[in-house]
């Protein structure tokens, strides 16, 4: 057993990019509150005899929680389940709900990691994204975190219309002069039925480019790369002793338990996922159901999964892995997809090991795709 994510269903206002799960209502907050830590204690059995390593609050915005409320949920999983001594205890928290007092209060708790979502340091970028926090805040919250916390991740989104490559390095500058961490950066994506998507079909906003994520990308890995940051996952980047251990955990196929509406979970043999609605999330807690649907993984789905997580981080996909968990019907089927990519130089073999070359890296999502094991099962 690895980790406990629990989900935060709420917002202060949606970003034109999302589409997780959250609601702009807090009418329903400290029910909500009270049903994380039912089923937080509901679930106590599926980790029996095992251990938590990290505790992960997401979202939604975990940070419009008041610092009680997220001791309760901390101390709820400290009641139910066995903790390691010094878990990785994670808050997302947004720039405009980190107040000094509030930081202050948050280095007193149990939470030892910050994930911030900054996304860019400039006013347009955040006005067009329609963050509910401006570049100020991100500065001012960053120079006092950084006072408390010394494991501090931030979000930045690149990619984004209208940012040139100098703006992007400058966002990058302006994120290392605070000498955080760990970084996790992705391209803007326009995701169905998001604002955003309506804002470009309707010509407002212009839409992403691949070419100018792609080049983003570049400066991002070099940038980074050459101030000491590991690349240890597709978008993520942290000092040496400064991975996520709760990211790490999912990358590595560990076991962990997911809380809230539309969370996920693993338990080593199927992934389950809670309904992705608060209205209903909290009348089935209130009667003590698990409000989740429930997929087996089949081999293939194992394969697949491997594959993707593998070539999206550091450590690769073992080929040998492939043989002895999957059988040589799998490893040749790999083999066979990659020669492509391997003849290409977007993909290289060093030490039975499979991983995209720095030219694959960008491309790796649809690589990956071209290697999954789809008519078998
Ligand atoms: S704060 Fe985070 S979860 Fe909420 S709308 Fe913005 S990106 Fe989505």
């Amino acid at each position: 057993m690895s980790g406990i994510y629990i989900h935060i269903p709420f917002c202060k206002q949606a970003c034109h990019y999302c589409d997780f799960h959250f609601s702009t209502s807090m009418q329903k907050k400290e029910e909500m509150v009270a049903a994380l830590a039912k089923e937080i204690r509901l679930r106590k059995s599926e980790s029996a005899n095992e251990e938590v390593e990290t505790i992960y609050f997401g979202g939604g915005t975990p940070s419009v929680l008041s610092s009680a409320e997220i001791d309760f949920l901390i101390q709820a999983v400290y009641d139910n389940y066995t903790v390691v001594v010094n878990p990785e205890i994670t808050l997302e928290a947004n720039p405009d709900d980190l107040s000094t007092e509030r930081i202050l209060a948050l280095s007193k708790s149990k939470v030892n990691r910050l994930s911030i979502g900054i996304q860019s340091f400039f006013e347009d970028d955040l006005k067009m994204m329609n963050r509910a926090h401006n570049s100020e805040e991100a500065q001012r919250c960053l120079t006092e975190a950084t006072q408390y916390f010394d494991n501090i991740s931030i979000d930045l989104i690149y990619g984004v219309p209208g940012m040139t490559n100098e703006k992007w390095r400058q966002n990058i500058d302006m994120a290392l002069s605070f000498g955080i961490p760990h970084i996790s950066s992705y391209a803007l994506t326009v995701e169905p039925k998001t604002a955003l998507k309506k804002l470009i079909q309707t010509g407002k906003i212009a839409e992403p480019n691949d070419e100018v994520a792609q080049a983003h990308f570049m400066i991002l890995v070099d940038t980074l790369t050459a101030n000491g940051f590991l690349h240890y996952e597709l978008s993520n980047f942290g000092k040496e002793n400064h991975f996520s251990k709760n990211n790490s955990a999912y990358w590595l196929g560990k076991k962990y338990i997911g809380i809230g509406p539309s969370a996920h979970s693993y338990d080593g043999v199927s992934r389950s996922w809670n309904i992705a609605n608060n209205p209903l999330y909290l009348k089935a807690i209130e009667v003590g159901e698990l409000p989740n649907e429930v997929e087996i993984l089949s081999q293939a789905d194992r394969y697949n999964e491997y594959v993707m997580t593998g070539l999206r981080t550091i450590w690769g996909v073992s080929l040998l892995r492939i043989e002895a968990e999957f059988g040589q019907i799998y490893l040749d089927y790999l083999l066979k997809q990659a020669d492509k990519f391997l003849k290409d130089a977007l993909l290289v073999v060093e030490n039975d090991v499979l991983r995209p070359t720095k030219k694959g890296k960008f491309l790796t999502d649809g690589i990956a795709s071209d290697l999954f094991y789809l008519n078998l099962e």
